[in-house]
């Protein structure tokens, strides 16, 4: 089975809604590749090593959650940037990209995949552009202390974790945003969250954990993001019949 690049553009913006957002880069194609597609890889980040993978892999599409361009940059195309839009042009590969739009999504975003890999129900949502979540244990539990919490999110995650703050007492409210949301963390606390979950700390946060009594694990930004993008792109190609593989190139970070 195939679809045209325009229908599968068509298809990720209606399931995404990107003009919802005000966010760092563009949202839908980045680059244009062939006509047809009948085959989708997705993965987080559109790194040299998963534009090969998926040349590898003989896709039409690429999918990622960090496409190329962002607010910023010096708009050249020298070093990595030509070495990437190369290998992509070169092979006719489309390159679509959402970010805060694959974030946000109720069902199939990464903070709604990571709270279904954590078991964690959300029940609201806080912050900028409502996109962190807020929850708790699906089977309406708690944890017994910040520990416990961090102990259980790196054995899911199956990598290290950062936590601070709140030694002792139970975690029930469990807020929780992927990547780099370190900067959502004031917002969780007015919220009411116990703990707060992201990919990344900073200096600050670890302060404010302390200070206000509120767990802070960080559990890896590529961790933390790992799950939206094949979700979505799995829900994509199902509605047109094409072959999509997600491809993880690991990240420590
Ligand atoms: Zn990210």
């Amino acid at each position: 089975m195939s679809t045209t690049r325009q229908d599968l553009l068509q298809a990720f913006d209606a399931l995404l809604q990107p003009a919802r957002f005000k966010d760092y880069g563009p949202n839908g194609l980045q680059v244009e590749g062939r006509a047809q597609i009948q085959k989708i890889v997705s993965g987080v980040t559109a790194s040299r090593a998963l534009i090969e993978a998926a040349i590898e892999a003989r896709a039409d599409a690429l999918f990622v959650h960090h496409g190329l361009f962002w607010r910023g940059q010096d708009g050249c195309v020298t070093g990595w940037m030509k070495q990437r839009l190369a290998l992509l042009l070169a092979h006719d590969i489309n390159l679509f990209a959402y970010h805060l739009p694959l974030d946000a999504h109720p069902e199939w975003g990464n903070n709604a995949q990571l709270g279904l890999q954590l078991g964690l129900h959300a029940s609201a949502r806080f912050g900028e552009q409502d996109l962190g979540f807020m929850g708790g244990r699906a089977d309406g539990g708690s944890f017994a202390s910040a520990a416990a919490l961090a102990d259980y999110v790196k054995n899911v995650l199956n990598r290290p974790v950062v936590q601070v703050g709140r030694a002792q007492s139970a975690i029930k409210n469990i807020a929780w945003c992927s990547g780099g949301a370190q900067g959502y963390f004031e917002a969780a606390i007015a919220a009411g969250a116990d703990a707060f979950i992201t990919g990344e700390i900073s200096e600050p946060q670890a302060h404010y954990a302390r200070e206000m009594g509120v767990a802070f694990i960080a559990c890896g930004h590529h961790a933390s993001e790992r799950y939206g993008a094949p979700a979505v792109a799995s829900q994509v190609a199902a509605q047109f019949g094409l072959d999509h593989q997600f491809i993880d190139i690991d990240n420590p970070a």
